[in-house]
């Protein structure tokens, strides 16, 4: 009974340092969607407060108590007398929150502090940089950067590369040596079905989505898609930012949203799919479990192969538009009534390299990607120098999509990333078009019909599945694990492959 008591202790000392996290993040959601554009200082401020005052409660000799009551500190291993009266789940929240608690306390607080303030200064430098197309601007910045992360990794201790440590941040469990294999296989195939489409005499007709649409139309039909997924508008909500996102701060309260042009049809519509993703995860996480680790999401990985599976093996699939086609064609009558649904079908499909990330289709995008990772990987083990960076940017995306960005705007700067001091972030991105593939083949196979069903615009059974396999348990299991326990295999490449195989072999006309 003591052991459950002081348990509850922890869980509730926990979840009051959520709160104000949480407090943060519902400030942060304001700051995007409807503050006022002169309020940013006091903003920064007041999410500053909140933050430190969150981050010193979990690394408070108090939380040292309560932790240090069932585990060893220094490894993590639960105390002798609490084994057997532990069970599997008590077990895993211990774990996970030494997990925090162990990798916060490996940075000093002054570190920490000093990477805050530069990270804030670095991405106001690169905005300007990006704007002005002057890399040289950003360039000390961005050496600061580097080496205040292959500090961190130093701090937070790591095997092989220090570019593990930064990973493991994002995605913990995942390793050089897991990705570099991974990767190399992917990109043999996705050079390969590059070049057969290249070759294709199929030209999609994306012309028919860049008419004008009315902006309210579309957010409506947003919002129609989002309530057919199974998306809970009493528990969140769909509003306006520059970059689509989504946050929550409960299972009761997850919010997405969407941006919206009156020319480019597809992307408030993709958005909201791809947020819905994540917001149906945040939704499907368990409110018993809230402001612990099991009430957490396991990984920007997972996270992203929910909004992947929806995004694309749902919403660029045959069986979503044979439902919803026939409404968006109610919806926008003079732009798509005689438009014919495999035309439509073929032009959100297309396949052609670009220089811009977040605008690369499902296939090239996993080249920019790539690009990226090797280049943390070089700058993160010391190779390459930073000012070496947009030569070596430039080098890479012609090797991989056979195209030279005529500016550093739209090469080495293009991404917000860095500025923040996120590497390591990147592979997630692909990481979650793989783990999509697995859990959408694993979900054809447990769920009866599935495709019939989403013919027939029913997204319950799969939301439901989903609920059940991956979002109830949080960080119950780690990524790998949770993976396998659905699948029976490990994370592999190959059904991500042979989707696209099959889908742009049968679009593009080409033999597989
Ligand atoms: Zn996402």
């Amino acid at each position: 009974m003591a052991t459950s008591g002081s348990l509850d202790s922890l869980t509730s000392k926990l979840r009051e340092i959520h709160h104000l996290s949480d407090a943060a993040a519902v400030l942060s959601w304001d700051q995007e969607t409807y503050m006022p554009s002169g309020s940013g200082g006091i903003r920064a401020e007041q999410l500053a407060t909140l933050q430190t005052l969150a981050h010193n409660q979990f690394v408070s000799p108090e939380m040292e108590t309560l932790l240090g009551s069932f585990l060893d500190l220094e490894t993590g291993t639960i105390l002798p007398k609490h084994q057997a009266s532990l069970d599997g789940t008590a077990q895993a929240l211990l774990r996970e929150t030494w997990r925090d608690f162990s990798r916060a306390k490996k940075l000093p607080s002054s570190f920490v502090n000093d990477l805050e303030r530069e990270c804030s200064l670095a991405q106001q430098v690169w905005a300007e940089a990006r704007k002005t197309n002057d890399f040289q601007r950003f360039l000390p910045n961005l050496e600061r950067l580097v080496s205040f992360k292959k500090r961190e990794a130093d701090y937070l201790g790591f095997t092989d590369s220090p570019y593990n440590a930064l990973l493991d941040t994002f995605e913990p469990g995942s390793t050089v040596a897991q990705l570099r294999p991974l990767f190399a296989e992917l990109r043999t195939h996705l050079i390969r079905l590059l070049d057969q489409i290249r070759n294709s005499t199929v030209q999609p007709n994306t012309s028919l989505l860049t008419q004008s649409f009315d902006t309210s139309k579309q957010v409506d039909f947003g919002r129609l898609v989002l309530k057919q997924m199974g998306y809970n508008f009493q528990r969140g909500r769909l509003d306006l930012s520059a970059h689509p996102f989504t946050t929550a701060f409960h299972p009761t309260d997850a919010r997405v949203t969407t941006r919206v042009f009156e020319n480019d049809m597809p992307s408030c519509l993709f958005s909201c799919i791809h947020e819905g993703g994540h917001g149906l995860y945040e939704q499907g996480l368990s409110p018993k479990h809230y402001g612990t680790p099991l009430g957490e999401a396991i990984s920007l990985g997972i996270h992203e192969s929910q909004s992947r599976l929806w995004e694309n093996s749902v919403g660029r699939s045959q069986a979503f538009w044979k439902y919803f086609y026939p409404k968006l064609q109610e919806a926008f009558p003079e732009q798509l009534g005689t438009v014919q649904a495999e035309e439509f079908y073929l032009a959100i499909n297309q396949v052609a390299p670009s220089l811009i990330r977040v605008e690369a289709d499902e296939l090239t995008y996993n080249l920019h990607i790539m690009v990226r990772f090797e280049i943390e990987l070089e700058v993160i083990e010391g190779r390459v120098y930073v000012d070496d960076l947009p030569e070596l940017w430039n080098a890479k995306m012609e090797e991989y999509l056979g195209m030279t960005p005529t500016s550093d705007a739209e090469g080495v700067l293009q991404d917000v990333h860095w500025s923040f001091g996120a590497f390591g972030y990147f592979p997630t991105y692909t990481l979650g078009n793989l783990y999509a593939a697995m859990l959408f083949h694993q979900a054809k196979k447990d769920v009866e019909n599935l495709e019939q069903q989403i013919g027939e615009g029913n997204f319950l059974p799969l939301k439901n599945w989903l609920n059940d396999r991956v979002h109830q348990w949080g960080r119950q299991y780690s990524a790998n694990e949770l993976i396998q326990r659905i699948t029976g295999q490990t994370l592999t490449p190959q059904p991500f492959i042979q989707d696209l195989e099959e889908k742009f072999s049968n679009l593009y006309q080409f033999p597989t």
